[in-house]
């Protein structure tokens, strides 16, 4: 969460950083705010998107060829323009992504600072400032005031009195340190650095540098020097344009073909009936000794997890699997077999409960794997071993093709472990088939059903509340389709097993409720037909998404046209998305940037 970029070089800085902010804008958006340097500084802020502080920065431009900024996702303090980053201290400006838990405390030590903002983050700039005396350097009173911090943060620090630096440094919130021709641009992630350079070194925790233009020395927090290692990033400008789309979502749902082809190429190799995944890391003998998987991740990510855990437990004999709500497993007595593999599941490979289980399960000597779409994020840095899921940037704070993605990459480390544990092309070939003509089958969808999913959305947009129903490996979809509705449309809604129905949640089932129940052509059929027919028996408005050419009773009906058997879900949940998405636009929201959230979720 948060946008940090930051610009040190010969070109006019104000352009870079706001340019930045804006591409970083789906990591936070209550309000933004630039300081530059250039014989004083001009510090500007706005409550509201980058859009306004665009604005602001028109009216006062300057030359200057250092600068820092910020779009904030308020943790400390309501989104004002007070409480907007950079925040100020003496000669120091700072901005901050994360959370200092101690603030309260280190703000008792601080009586020479007026506050003005209700942050954590202003007292860490003030602690910066209380040993930035004469003798000290910039570098220096970050150090010493970093000592004394509890909690998460990437910052970046300006000073006047050394106005050709910038410190930055992390724990827990990402940060990468982009290295051009005589320029140095930092950034909370690496979608701001496309266009200016291809090198770049991914700060890790604990680690402090000293960015000037054209060169960066890297220290631990006891001052030892570290060497740097630069590494190549990989995106194009393409890739984080909305490519005539109205959305980000609408783009990266309609890509989903393309971007799911990119998760298979050269793992599903259906001539040789075979899949494999290459990072892993592990030999065939010790996939062979893995009787439990562990699937960790948060939101989307743990319904991809909790979606895939079907397919593992169905293609892998005897094998034990769990899912796990990361927020919740971190803090648990938690117990893990012998011969455990963790998959660990995360889009942006920053999510902060996320990498904190990695590193608990880690340290219990559990194998890793990471499931990440970010290539050099901190979960893919941090793992034994995994896959990059290559779905591309993902910019609507909505997950969609990253889902995809994860399931379909899960789906194939379930079919490697099955060759591995001696399943042959008998048992697997039906789902390597499927899995190599899902693009194909997802394109089909999305060209022949969008105008109706918009008609069926529009309908349904005035409703608020939604109840989202599905058996066996349809139910993690009805999750997934509650949350997705709720993510953007603001509507009320809850994903329930179809089983449940008659434990509760039928009495919610009036004139304020619209119902979406997902339907797959198998042997659980008749018993959802009959909660079905349990919801319009109570006047419920039921939409169908559905593969069965039965006859489905209804008030709408989506009937999708699929050689899919035992991967619909993912193929429904296609239907879900588009759905989800045609009902925010009908209900004139911001389905990009969903009010109070924001997207790579750094704090927990
Ligand atoms: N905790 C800080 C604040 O509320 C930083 C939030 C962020 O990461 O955007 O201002």
């Amino acid at each position: 969460m948060c946008g940090i970029v930051g610009y040190v070089g010969g070109r006019g800085a104000q352009k870079i950083l706001v340019d930045g902010l804006q591409r970083l804008e789906y990591r936070g958006y209550d309000s933004a705010g630039i300081v530059t340097l250039g014989g004083g500084a001009t510090l500007l802020r706005e409550k509201g998107k980058v859009v306004e502080l665009e604005k602001l920065v028109s009216e006062h431009e300057t030359p200057d060829k250092i600068g820092i900024g910020h779009t904030r996702w308020a943790t400390h303090g309501e989104p004002s323009q007070q409480n907007a980053h950079p925040h100020q201290a003496g000669d120091i400006y700072l901005v901050h992504n994360g959370i200092i838990e101690n603030y309260k405390e280190l703000k008792q030590e601080l009586p020479d600072h007026e506050f003005t903002s209700d942050t954590d983050s202003e007292v860490l700039a003030a602690l910066i400032d209380s040993f930035y005396d004469n003798e000290t350097s910039l570098e220096s009173a970050v150090t010493q005031a970093l000592q004394l911090v509890e909690g998460t943060y990437g910052i970046a620090v300006l000073s006047t009195r050394e106005d050709d630096k910038i410190v930055v440094a992390r724990s827990g919130s990402p940060l990468i340190i982009g290295v051009g021709q005589d320029e140095t641009i930092i950034a909370s992630d690496a979608s701001a650095l496309v266009g200016h350079t291809t090198n770049a070194i991914y700060l890790n925790d604990g680690e402090i540098a000293v960015c000037k233009a054209g060169s960066v020395e890297l220290t631990d927090l006891a001052s030892h020097p570290l060497s740097a290692k630069v590494e190549k990033i990989e995106a194009d400008m393409s890739a984080i344009q909305k490519q005539g789309y109205d959305h980000f979502l609408l783009k990266e749902i309609m890509e989903q073909p393309i971007t799911l082809q990119s998760t298979l190429n050269g793992r599903v190799i259906k001539a040789e009936a075979r899949a494999q995944l290459g990072g892993l890391n592990m030999s065939a003998e010790e996939l062979q000794e893995i009787e439990h998987v562990v699937i960790i991740g948060c939101g989307t990510a743990y319904y991809a997890g909790m979606l895939a855990s079907y397919y593992l437990e169905q293609l892998v004999d005897g094998l034990t699997v769990d899912v796990e709500i990361a927020s919740e497993m971190r803090y648990r007595s938690f117990h893990l077999p012998k011969d455990t593999v963790a998959l660990v599941v995360s889009q942006s490979g920053e999510t902060a409960d996320t990498l904190a289980c990695l590193r608990e399960v880690k340290a219990r000597g559990v194998k890793t794997l990471g499931v990440i779409n970010a290539v050099g994020s901190t979960i893919a840095r941090e793992v034994d071993g995994g896959v990059y899921v290559h779905a591309g940037p993902e910019i609507s704070v909505a997950s969609t093709k990253a889902f995809t993605s994860q399931v379909a990459a899960m789906t194939i480390f379930a079919i490697q472990l099955a060759q591995a544990k001696g399943a042959g092309a008998q048992e697997l070939g039906k789902y390597i088939d499927e899995l190599a003509a899902m693009p194909d089958e997802i394109q089909k969808v999305l060209e022949a059903h969008k105008d109706q999913i918009r008609d069926v959305a529009t309908k349904y947009a005035h409703y608020e509340h939604a109840l989202f129903l599905g058996r066996d490996t349809l139910f993690p979809v009805a999750l997934e389709g509650a949350l997705k509705l709720k993510e953007i449309s603001y509507i009320h809604a809850e994903g329930y097993a179809g089983g449940e129905l008659k434990h509760g949640p039928l009495a919610l089932v009036d004139d304020r409720f619209f119902e979406v129940m997902l339907l797959q052509e198998n042997a659980l059929l008749d018993k959802s037909l009959s909660n079905l027919a349990e919801m319009n028996a109570r006047g419920g408005h039921v939409i169908a998404i559905t593969n069965s050419d039965r006859q489905i009773d209804a008030e709408a009906v989506i009937h999708i046209d699929t050689k899919q058997e035992l991967l619909v879900p993912i193929v429904l949940n296609v239907v879900q998305q588009l759905f989800a998405y045609y009902v925010a636009v009908a209900r004139g929201n911001d389905v990009d940037q969903p009010r109070n959230l924001a997207k790579s979720v750094t704090v927990e």
